[in-house]
């Protein structure tokens, strides 16, 4: 094809801005930061967008994502977990909590302040029981048109994948963490 019949193709195909809903899911490393790359290239165009932590402890870390939220006055985020744990105990906490992350997640989705937003985790919160699954796509439905939205973590729920635009599944071949390893700062957080 000359470059002159690409031209008249590419002219032919519609122009369509389409705001979608973006799944990251599997067991492999790459979810969180392949959506805060999507993230810094919206606010690096000058939009707002906001990422909700789901989970994560409030005062565990000092996250690259919080600090990257004080250098862009266009960038929020929110940290609102009780961390991760498989204590009993904990668990009253981590559903509270979860909640309260949702019922922040649902404001700023309804604001239209955003032109993208990420749900970071939430496909655990989901898994784990700890947020409605109905409640969530009730919302994805009723998302507002000019926004994207990024829904993150292992386990996505099928009724979420069939909802989304776009679903990447990180496949992992290799992890340092089997080898004792841990998470790396500027790597991993
Ligand atoms: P990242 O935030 O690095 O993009 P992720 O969002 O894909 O990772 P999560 O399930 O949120 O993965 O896990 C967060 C942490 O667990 C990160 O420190 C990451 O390196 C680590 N991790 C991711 N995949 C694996 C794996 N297969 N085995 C062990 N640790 C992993
Ligand atoms: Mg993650």
């Amino acid at each position: 094809m000359s470059s002159i019949d690409k031209k008249t193709k590419y002219k032919k195909a519609p122009s369509l801005k389409k705001f979608l809903i973006i799944v990251h899911t599997g067991d492999g490393k790459g979810k969180t930061t392949a959506a805060m790359g999507m993230i810094i290239r919206t606010i690096t165009h000058g939009w707002n967008a906001a990422v909700v932590q789901f989970l994560k402890k409030e005062t565990a870390y000092k996250y690259a994502e919080q600090k990257l939220a004080k250098k862009f006055e266009n960038l929020d985020v929110y940290t609102i977990g009780a961390g991760f744990t498989w204590d009993i105990k904990n668990k009253e906490t981590q559903i509270k909590k979860t909640l309260e992350a949702w019922e922040k997640s649902k404001k700023l989705i309804f604001s239209k302040k955003y032109r993208m937003i990420l749900l970071d985790e939430i496909n655990y919160a989901l898994d784990f029981g700890f947020l409605d699954e109905k409640e969530v796509l009730e919302v994805l439905e009723k998302k507002p048109e000019k926004l994207h939205l990024i829904l993150t973590g292992r386990n996505a729920k099928k009724s979420i994948i069939k909802k989304a635009d776009l679903v990447t599944e990180m496949k992992n071949i290799k992890h340092p963490f089997e080898k004792g390893i841990l998470a790396q700062k500027g790597v991993d957080w």
